[in-house]
Order: C-alpha cells, then sequence, then structure tokens
C-alpha cells in the first residue's frame, strides 16, 4: 500500500521535465550549450529525464524579422516546466526610440516573474578584489515594476526633457518580501547562514520608497525568527564592498537591484561566476547575470560558470515546485562538480586562468563522476 504523502509525491514528481532554452545573442550560445551538456551528464548518472526544446529571441532574430521574440514560442516557453536563457540583446541594434529589444524583460511582464534571485557566492579558487573571508548573499531584485513601470508608457517627443515612471505597488511588494523572508529560512536550513533580510531603499527622498519601507516593516514583524535590517541604498551599495560578510539575504527596487547585484557579482569574482533565476510562483526563467557579452563571444574565452550555476538553480527550483528530490540531488551534484573546477582550475580569463569555455566545461563533466 503507498502512503497517502508518497503517493502525491509520485505524481507530483514527473517522469520528464520539459526545459525551454533561449540561447539568444553574443555569447548566450556558448554558454548554454556548456550547461546543457553538463545538465545532461548529471542528469544521466541520476536517471533524471530532462527534454529540450530551443527557441530562437533576440538582437539577431530582430536585425532579421523586425520583432525579437514571436508570439507563438513567448507562448509555447510558458507551457515549460523551466527555462534557460543564455543573453539577449546587442548594443549595436536599437529601436527606434534608442533602446535595445529585450524579450527577457517582456517574459518576465508576461509571466509575472516579479522577482530575481541572484545568488553571490565567493568560492575557494575565485579570486576576489575585495577583503573578505566568507561571502555568502542572495540579492533579490524585484523585477516588473519601480523605475522600470513606465516601460510601456506612452513617450511625448522631446528633445528637452524626457522622464521615467518609479512605481511601487502594494501587491508586488508583500509577495516579493514574503519571498525574501522564505529565502532566508531556506538558506540558514540548507547553508548554515543567520537567516537575516536587509532592504535597500531611498526612502528618506522619494515617496515610492517610503511606501516600500513601510511594507518591509510589515512582512518583517510576520516573521520574528528572521532578522531584519533597513539600509539607505548609497550607504547600503558602499557595504557590499566594505564589509560584504554582514548580508544574506538583500532585497531591493528594480534598478537598485540591476546595480547592487552586479556590485555584489563583482565582490565574488564577477559576472563569469553570478547566476541567476527570475520566479514568480508558477514560473521560473533561469539565466546567468551577465550579458551578450558582444567584446568576448565567438572566441571560446565565456567563463560558462555563471550558466552553469544557473541551470542548477533551475533544478533546485524544479526540486521544490515538484518535491522531486532526484532534481535536488542533480542541482547538488552540478554545484559540487563546479565548485571542484573553480578550487582546482582549469579557469577562465576573467577569473585570472588561461584555460577557455571548451575545457572548463570538460572537467566540470568529468568532475560530476569523480
Ligand atoms: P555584459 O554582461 O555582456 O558584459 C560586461 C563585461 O563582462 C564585458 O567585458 C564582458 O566581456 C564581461 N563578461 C560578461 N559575461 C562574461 C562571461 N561569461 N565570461 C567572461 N566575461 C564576461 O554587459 P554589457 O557589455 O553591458 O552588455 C552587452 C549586451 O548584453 C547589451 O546589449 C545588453 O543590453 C545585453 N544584456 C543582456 C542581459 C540579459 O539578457 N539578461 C543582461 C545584461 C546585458
Amino acid at each position: 500500500m503507498i502512503h497517502i504523502k508518497s503517493f502525491w509525491r509520485q505524481v507530483m514528481s514527473k517522469a520528464h521535465y520539459e526545459i525551454a532554452l533561449l540561447p539568444g545573442d553574443g555569447i548566450g550560445p556558448e554558454v548554454v550549450d556548456a550547461a546543457v551538456r553538463v545538465l545532461t551528464a548529471a542528469a544521466d548518472h541520476a536517471d533524471l529525464k530532462l527534454a529540450y526544446t530551443r527557441y530562437e529571441a533576440g538582437a539577431g532574430l530582430y536585425q532579421r524579422t523586425g520583432e525579437s521574440m514571436s508570439e507563438a514560442d513567448m507562448e509555447a516557453v510558458g507551457q515549460a516546466d523551466a527555462v534557460l536563457l543564455g543573453a539577449m540583446g546587442l548594443p549595436t541594434v536599437r529601436k527606434a526610440d534608442g533602446t535595445e529589444i529585450a524579450p527577457q524583460i517582456d517574459l518576465r511582464e508576461r509571466y509575472g516573474l516579479f522577482a530575481s534571485l541572484r545568488p553571490c557566492e565567493l568560492f575557494p579558487g575565485v579570486p576576489s578584489r575585495v577583503k573578505a573571508d566568507k561571502v555568502n548573499m542572495l540579492v533579490i531584485r524585484e523585477t516588473t515594476e519601480g523605475l522600470f513601470a513606465g516601460r510601456h508608457d506612452k513617450l511625448e517627443p522631446s528633445d528637452e526633457a524626457v522622464s521615467d515612471r518609479l512605481t511601487i505597488t502594494r501587491a508586488t511588494s508583500e509577495k516579493l518580501f514574503e519571498l525574501a523572508f522564505e529565502q532566508a529560512k531556506q538558506r540558514r536550513a540548507t547553508h548554515g547562514t543567520p537567516g537575516h533580510v536587509t532592504l535597500l531603499d531611498k526612502s528618506n527622498v522619494l515617496r515610492s520608497n517610503a511606501f516600500l519601507r513601510k511594507v518591509f516593516d510589515e512582512v518583517a514583524e510576520r516573521h520574528p525568527d528572521i532578522g531584519s535590517a533597513r539600509l539607505y541604498i548609497d550607504a547600503g551599495s558602499m557595504m557590499f564592498v566594505t564589509n560584504p560578510e554582514r548580508y544574506d539575504v538583500v532585497v531591493t527596487e528594480n534598478v537598485f537591484g540591476d546595480i547592487t547585484s552586479e556590485i555584489a557579482a563583482g565582490v565574488v569574482g564577477g559576472l563569469g561566476v553570478a547566476p541567476s533565476g527570475d520566479v514568480s510562483l508558477k514560473h521560473g526563467i533561469f539565466q546567468p547575470s551577465h550579458g551578450s557579452a558582444p567584446d568576448i563571444s565567438g572566441k571560446n574565452i565565456a567563463n560558462p560558470v555563471a550558466t552553469i550555476l544557473s541551470a542548477a538553480m533551475m533544478l533546485e527550483w524544479l526540486a521544490q515546485q515538484h518535491d522531486d528530490k532526484r532534481c535536488a540531488q542533480v542541482a547538488a551534484a552540478i554545484r559540487n562538480a563546479t565548485a571542484k573546477v573553480l578550487l582546482a582550475g582549469p579557469r577562465t580569463p576573467d577569473i585570472g586562468g588561461d584555460s577557455n569555455t571548451e575545457s572548463v566545461t570538460k572537467a566540470v563533466v568529468a568532475a560530476l563522476s569523480a
């Protein structure tokens, strides 16, 4: 007789997972290919079945067709269990209003991916310019409103003044902060981190941010077992460099999060080792924090680690969504293999090595069975 709990587990964990791949532009295809090789090898070891479907999106497609992602593909990726994305956009490809195409932002809006989770951990073997013993933080960037809220507002043509709108809503902020406190609890259980959330804001000047802080305080009160702090974004940004150990979970508005998550990435070795996941309660898109890096594309020197760690995050998220331990085991195997390679090498030039994308990928695959 099947115990009712394990019966539901069997129903919820799936025979296989559908993964949509969006390699995109520049180094995107190189790092996604590397991550898929690692994912496939790790999943095979654990008899976990992953099925991949590739979709074309980005600046290359826009140049050829006038659209950065087709409506049919936008719809299709929403049906997948999870999405692995490379990078979208090229600085030379711009729309009439001067901005770049950004289907990754369109996807966030379409699927309500309100939070971008950006873990920044200093792995042994990775050089940091900042003196710090142990850095292990998670920056959570709100991704659907804040200073991006007016992206589709009507633009009054002017050569004298142009404005962008900053909007904070209670509904999104509550979801965001609940997720931040939940992440702090999970990290405390799995990473031994202290269980603490810091809000970064500009509530001394911006009314929208005073409201953000008010909602944060309300949510913090509901989680008395988790510590909390609020800092102004200016001083808080400096502390990423002067005292990064003080941070566990950091949560902030869209553009503040865009900037501070990259400062945090810089502290732990740079964009080449910084993974991320954009999530809602139902959908997840996982991607490196970096862009398409056209300056190094096609040279076989892009660091694949950020995308490989993003693939591991994707499996951790699938493990939680489907209560599937196999996904969590494969995620842990990928993280361990990657950590071994970061320590012993080979490493790409961005983190002080003299190796390349291909050799690092092969080494991570080999470390999976070591
Ligand atoms: P970028 O992240 O592409 O590159 C910044 C610097 O970091 C470059 O010197 C690059 O060589 C280096 N770098 C980035 N990833 C690396 C890796 N894996 N290994 C080694 N070095 C790496 O940022 P950018 O140059 O400001 O932007 C380039 C394009 O990417 C732009 O069109 C931008 O709009 C787009 N972009 C896309 C996303 C996304 O798809 N989510 C994010 C950021 C930027």
